[in-house]
């Protein structure tokens, strides 16, 4: 989250619009979110993993919509945005980390429910 970066934020045209994802995790968010890792090289700002990174957000949820759809998981989009920027979970099998995204996704649609009320 922004609010954990201690990185300068600049506006307009000089800002970096990249968009980072854990690679073994279930962090994405704005690069200017990054954290560092155990031995201080860039990564996710909760877990401190590696992070892969695209050029702006629109080609990231672009990928995640089209593969939604291609699913036919069309509730997908909107978790994946809820996502942005909440504190991961490993997708480590060790760690359960087969079942991370399912138990995020059950997080969200139970938050989701709770609007609802
Ligand atoms: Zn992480």
């Amino acid at each position: 989250m922004s609010s954990k970066s201690k990185r300068p934020q600049p506006t307009g045209a000089l800002r970096d619009t990249r968009i980072v994802y854990g690679a073994g995790c279930t962090y994405w968010g704005g690069i200017y979110s990054i954290g560092r890792g155990p031995v201080g090289l860039p990564g996710c700002p909760y877990c401190g993993g590696l992070l892969y990174e695209v050029q702006t957000e629109e080609e990231y949820l672009d990928c995640i919509d089209v593969n939604s759809a291609a699913a036919g998981d069309f509730g997908y989009s909107g978790f994946i945005r809820w996502n942005k920027g909440r504190p991961c979970k490993s997708l480590h099998p060790d760690l359960d980390g087969d079942s991370a995204f399912e138990r995020l996704r059950a997080e969200y649609e139970a938050e989701r429910q709770k609007n609802l009320q």
